[in-house]
């Protein structure tokens, strides 16, 4: 693999063929208008998309060994790597291959012999399309109420980094968050004041959750919940009481609490080693266990559990 020396926030392309011929051909049509890099076998080419995470990948079909057909699948198949869009480059012309090609999730096709203008429209297309998906992914992964990560954006990154860590053997954490007796704060101040307390809440939590990869997120109502990729127990319990004392030390009038006379939480802390045979869903099913545990000690308390596998 090598790269060319067009500055990094021009998009990037992987360009990916068995013949050295055609990869010249290719970067030689968009080295200036993109960052082009290069593999020679599926194998590489899969290890470069994880890694450099291109706009694009233009795919040969016909290569020894995996062929373009296999790199597709296991590029789509792969969280990390399904929404990059794909143009297979292909020699073969019958109308069966398109199809299967486009089955597998390619965008595009460009036939061989390549043309400059048909390679340089297609490209330029593909990459306008991945550019508004980017746009529109970051409104649409955004809670609307609090501006933290929503749900949707939460479930996808948890899922891309069981998969990280299940590869390189870390421990993943889960923090459940819910606000004690928050009907009856809506009850008492209104739901505008919910809102209010709601966005307090986000932000003091936001606040205390600024490690790079650590996400928190809205889950729900009055629940938040934070990802702690690589943290172990100790330390996902040690982040849990931070964000318990932060939300506390906001106090947030609550007469109506059954706990005390301020906003609190409860927190559950669940941490698991991504494997095969284990799952993301029993991760947040042991947090949210835990919550109902906080809720038995009274709320406004960190329980949490070390799941064994
Ligand atoms: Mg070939």
């Amino acid at each position: 693999m090598s790269e060319s020396t067009a500055p990094a926030d021009k998009p990037r392309i992987l360009a990916v063929d068995d013949q050295r011929l055609n990869l010249n051909i290719m970067h030689g049509l968009l080295k200036d208008d993109y960052q082009v890099m290069v593999a020679t076998t599926g194998e590489q080419a899969i290890k470069a998309a994880i890694s450099a995470q291109p706009d694009l990948i233009l795919l040969d079909i016909n290569m020894p060994g995996m062929d373009g057909y296999e790199v597709c699948q296991r590029l789509k198949e792969d969280p990390m790597t399904t929404r990059i869009p794909i143009i297979f480059i292909t020699a073969l012309t019958e109308s069966e291959d398109e199809t299967r090609g486009l089955e597998l999730g390619a965008a595009d096709y460009i036939t061989k012999p390549l043309h400059a203008s048909v390679v340089k429209a297609r490209v330029r297309t593909q990459i306008r399309l991945k550019r508004q998906n980017d746009l529109l992914e970051s409104y649409a992964f955004r809670d609307g109420l609090t501006g933290l990560a929503n749900r949707r954006a939460f479930d996808e990154r948890s899922a891309l980094e069981w998969n990280r860590l299940q590869r390189a053997g870390e421990p993943l954490s889960t923090i459940m968050i819910d606000v004690d007796h928050f009907k009856l704060y809506n009850d008492s101040y209104g739901h505008g004041q919910g809102d209010e307390c709601l966005r307090a809440v986000a932000r003091a939590l936001a606040q205390r959750v600024q490690r790079a990869g650590d996400m928190v997120a809205r889950y729900g109502g009055e629940e938040f919940v934070v990802l702690l990729p690589d943290a172990d127990h100790g330390a996902a319990m040690a982040v849990g009481e931070n964000l318990r004392s932060a939300v506390e030390a906001l106090r947030l009038e609550h007469r109506a609490s059954k706990v005390t006379d301020h906003v609190t939480i409860s927190v559950g802390v669940t941490t698991g080693r991504p494997s095969a045979e284990s799952n993301l869903a029993a991760l947040l099913q042991g947090a949210d266990e835990m919550l109902y545990a906080c809720k038995a000690a009274g709320r406004n308390t960190v329980q949490g559990r070390e799941l064994s596998r």
